[in-house]
């Protein structure tokens, strides 16, 4: 069956290319998808554009729009089960994150579509008797959606649910190691009743197809989950015609432990923050910020546990952590571990590739502890976006809360004490868009998800998540019009 969806149909790639879609666990291929050819991803955008100028969809009732994505909510719970098993053979993370993902993808469709018709806007005092003036919220346009690799349907899903709830048109495009979801994801939409053209689907490298979106003035909003690099060329494009734009970027997220927390917890904790999906998180606590008092014990515990982490294929039921992205990835990280090593940092666990002779295919690397970093070392200031946990060590609460914040990033971080007030002052001094106390990697779609500083402009998630994708607009009526007598003439 073909992968692009352009203007209602199903088509496949104008020039016949294919992309090969990698099982990171153990790189074989299981599926090729169609790449968009650069009038294909043209036609998806005219079919946005005239999905939007052209019809109906715009105006359709918000109760209508609501129904809809309540709908595909119900299709993902209906296929929550293979879209899982899709997730985890694309991107080589274990089926039960997979699953998680799955629901909390549904949770956003039902959230958005509970939210569409509660804020019409409002009327304004204007203390004028014979006036009526009011804000009421409009959609932007046709909205380019393009998302990331690592949570390739939930980052997805978090971008089209409010834009079709607002009603947009869009078109999506998913990283290009990882289509197979949000194709799925698309045939769903279809299935429940979008309209033809509001939804459209190409995929292809972000470089060509990303910023032929990105450049094109009949794109009116672009939104991306991606890197610092994508961001920044997709900003040039954005300014030909002033898109909106919104966008999700990496982070370099601290998890600050004070000595007064509970031992075992804050172990157990940091090894989820560091080490999930194999730490391929934007949001991963990657630098652990620990207390004098506590600092040796925490790391000779978390490297011995570090060590015990199972990796696997996604599809195994014993697996605690899957395969790197691909081999590339893979190599990146190695490169940064390995300048660490040489600046003088100490790895106290992993550091290297696993042994076992079933994980030799796949692109693995095991769960990394380094001790005795420098805050100004390479593996503390940029994002390596792997296993890899730095630990680094503070006396005062100044100190934690200044080396949290000495960085360029701003996605989300944690402060973990016993002590309810110095809880709550760390976390009002840090410069990041979540704050976790006692607590880490926790999202709801209620709350508001985005970075301070270099992690992103805009938010998603939450009201604000809805109100990236309308325009307020002011309209004015004077209910006793006349001469207003200004010029005399
Ligand atoms: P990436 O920047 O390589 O790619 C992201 C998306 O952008 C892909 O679809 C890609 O094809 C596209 N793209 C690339 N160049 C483009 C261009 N010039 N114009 C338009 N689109 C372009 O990122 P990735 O490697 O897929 O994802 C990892 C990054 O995403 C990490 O930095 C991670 O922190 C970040 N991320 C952030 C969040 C968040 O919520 N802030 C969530 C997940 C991932």
């Amino acid at each position: 069956m073909p992968s692009l969806y352009i203007d209602g149909e199903w088509v496949a790639s104008a020039d016949g290319t294919c992309d090969r879609v990698i099982n990171p666990s153990d790189a074989s291929v299981v599926a090729e998808v169609d790449v968009a050819t650069d009038d294909q991803v043209r036609a998806a955008i005219a079919a946005a554009r005239r999905a939007f100028d052209a019809t109906d969809w715009p105006r359709t009732p918000t109760s209508e729009r609501a129904a809809l994505l309540d709908r595909v909510a119900d299709l993902i719970d209906r296929d929550l089960e293979s879209m899982a098993r899709l997730e985890t053979l694309n991107t080589g993370k274990a089926m039960r994150e997979s699953r998680w993902d799955m629901g909390d993808v549904a949770r956003v469709f039902r959230y958005y579509a509970d939210l569409a018709d509660k804020d019409a806007g409002r009327l304004v005092d204007t203390g004028n008797p014979d006036a009526i003036s009011r804000i009421v919220y409009e959609p932007i346009g046709a909205c380019a959606l393009i998302g990331p690799w690592n949570y390739p349907l939930l980052q997805l899903s978090w971008k089209i649910a409010p834009a079709l709830a607002a009603g947009n048109t869009a078109v999506m495009k998913p990283a290009h190691l990882t289509p197979l979801t949000a194709i799925h994801l698309t045939k769903l939409l279809a299935e429940a009743g979008v309209p033809r053209g509001v939804v459209n689907l190409v995929l292809g490298e972000g470089a060509r197809v990303g910023q032929l979106l990105a450049d094109s003035p009949d794109v009116d909003l672009i939104s991306l989950t991606g890197g610092l690099e994508a961001g920044r060329r997709l900003l040039h494009g954005a300014a030909v015609n002033l898109k909106r734009v919104a966008l999700e970027m990496g982070g370099k997220s601290p998890n600050i432990v004070f000595d007064d927390a509970d031992f075992e917890t804050v172990v157990d904790n940091a090894l989820t923050a560091a080490f999930i999906h194999s730490g391929q998180v934007c949001s991963a606590g990657c630098r652990a910020i620990v207390q004098d008092a506590l600092y040796d014990r925490f790391v000779a515990e978390i490297g011995r546990r570090a060590d015990r982490i199972r990796l696997g294929a996604g599809l195994d039921d014993a697996t605690e952590a899957g395969a790197l992205i691909s081999n590339e990835h893979r190599a990146k990280v190695e490169a940064h571990v390995a300048e660490a090593v040489a600046a003088g940092a100490r790895v106290v666990a992993g550091g290297r590739r696993p042994d076992e002779p079933e994980l030799q295919a796949g692109f693995y690397y095991r769960p990394t502890v380094i001790a005795d970093v420098d805050p100004s070392m390479r593996i503390i200031r940029e994002e390596v976006f792997g296993p890899v946990l730095t630990v680094e060590r503070f006396t005062t609460e100044d100190e934690a809360v200044a080396l949290a914040n000495d960085t360029t990033y701003g996605l989300a971080g944690a402060v973990w004490t016993a002590d309810a007030g110095r809880a709550q002052r760390v976390a009002g001094r840090l410069r990041h868009g979540t704050v976790w106390i006692n607590d880490y990697n926790i999202y709801v779609p209620q709350a508001e998800w985005g970075g301070f500083k270099q992690s992103g402009i805009g938010r998603e998630l939450g009201p604000t998540g809805l109100d990236e994708y309308r325009e307020p607009k002011h309209i004015w009526q004077n209910t006793r019009p006349g001469p207003t007598g200004w010029f005399g003439g």
